[in-house]
């Protein structure tokens, strides 16, 4: 499997589709194609104990996104702004880049 196969990539705008924070919007900070997780703006926050240290010497609890199944996210068109499936096309120069099924714009550019 070609990691190049996610749908999803870094900077994109996404909607998630289920779980917790269902249909809440964000921008992918970054992807694991390996694990087909990407990890979302303000999505699935989880609460993390942080060690003490000299600055904070109680500790405390620090907040940071976790990764979230890209099958859970669906891609926001920037033409559009809609939620949708993507199709991939080849351009001139061999470069494979997505579009959207709603509008028929490229998402890549
Ligand atoms: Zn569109």
């Amino acid at each position: 499997m070609s990691v190049a196969k996610m749908h999803i990539r870094k900077g994109d705008k996404i909607q998630v589709l289920s779980g917790k924070d269902k249909g809440k919007k964000g921008k992918v900070l970054s992807t694991v194609p390996r694990k087909k997780k990407v990890l979302v703006e303000g999505v699935n926050i989880i609460k993390k104990h942080a060690k003490p240290t000299q600055k904070i010497p109680q500790g405390g609890i620090r907040e940071m996104e976790a990764p979230i199944d890209a099958s859970n996210v669906m891609l926001i068109c920037p033409s559009c702004q809609q939620p949708t499936r993507i199709f991939r096309q080849s351009l001139a120069d061999g470069k494979r880049v997505r579009g959207c099924k709603k509008c028929g714009e490229l998402i890549d550019k």
